[in-house]
């Protein structure tokens, strides 16, 4: 069975001084080899603390990542960050798409196809967020919704395709405290599996993360289902303990 992928999103959370706490309560409480942990484990933190996390993470096999991206490479885009920076302070994944900068940045399908591309050029693996909201998933438009923004990121990015992480985010269950169940995260996986599939002979490789108030309750059951491949995973990736339990049940014996 391939190793799961859990990343944490922090989202807008953290200090010096609670970063550091953080990680090393998380570095504690994994086994010392982490590659034992039996699965990949990545921390997607604010761009200002990557300098910090990246010195943190530095003797441990914790991937750093961003929450976002510029669709630019370079130039006068005041306030971005590019892809080529996020490299330079070992930046492994950024998220792209994530709901939240759909919805208060009003990121277009197209931007996040663009954020993908660069991320890429620049040897960072996008993390590329797509969701249906509650409206959408009641008028039954869950897999149009989740067709269409992966399309455009499908289309931009070619062949390079298979080098992404996809995040399945019901946008109702992200910071809700509702989960999908894992039959119906089960079916929007395997329908973003199909769609890879039809654009590249190695839509196997690509994870399929699922996100959505996953906690150590529910983890198991979610990463049991054939095509949810990790977890992006948001406000319980801000306490130790409960992101070590999520870990936890992502290992793969
Ligand atoms: C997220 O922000 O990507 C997320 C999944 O949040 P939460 O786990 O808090 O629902």
């Amino acid at each position: 069975m391939k190793k799961k992928l859990m990343a944490g999103n922090w989202k807008m959370n953290g200090s010096l001084q609670a970063n550091a706490d953080l990680v090393k309560a998380l570095l504690a409480g994994l086994p010392a080899d982490s590659s034992s942990a039996g699965c990949s484990i990545a921390l997607c933190v604010p761009a200002v603390y990557l300098a910090q996390v990246s010195a943190l993470l530095e003797s441990s096999d914790v991937d750093l990542g961003a929450q976002d991206v510029s669709q630019h490479a370079v130039g006068a885009f005041t306030g971005e960050t590019s892809a080529a920076m996020l490299k330079d302070f070992s930046v492994r994944y950024a998220i792209v798409g994530h709901s939240e900068r759909r919805q208060y940045h009003h990121e277009t399908d197209a931007l996040v196809a663009q954020k993908a591309l660069q991320a890429l050029a620049s040897g960072v693996t996008p993390i590329v967020c797509v969701g249906e909201t509650l409206d959408e998933r009641e008028a039954g438009q869950t897999e149009a919704v989740v067709k269409r923004q992966l399309a455009a990121v499908i289309h931009a990015n070619g062949h390079c395709i298979s080098e992404i992480v996809v995040a399945y985010e019901p946008v109702w269950a992200i910071g809700t405290g509702k989960t999908a169940s894992p039959e119906q995260a089960q079916q929007v996986h395997a329908v973003l599996r199909a769609q890879l599939a039809a654009a590249t002979p190695h839509a196997a490789r690509v994870a399929i993360l699922y996100g959505g108030s996953m906690n150590a309750a529910n983890a198991k059951q979610l990463l049991a289902q054939p095509d949810i491949d990790g977890g992006l995973v948001g406000g319980a990736s801000l306490k130790a303990p409960d992101f070590l339990s999520i870990i936890a049940a992502a290992r793969v014996e």
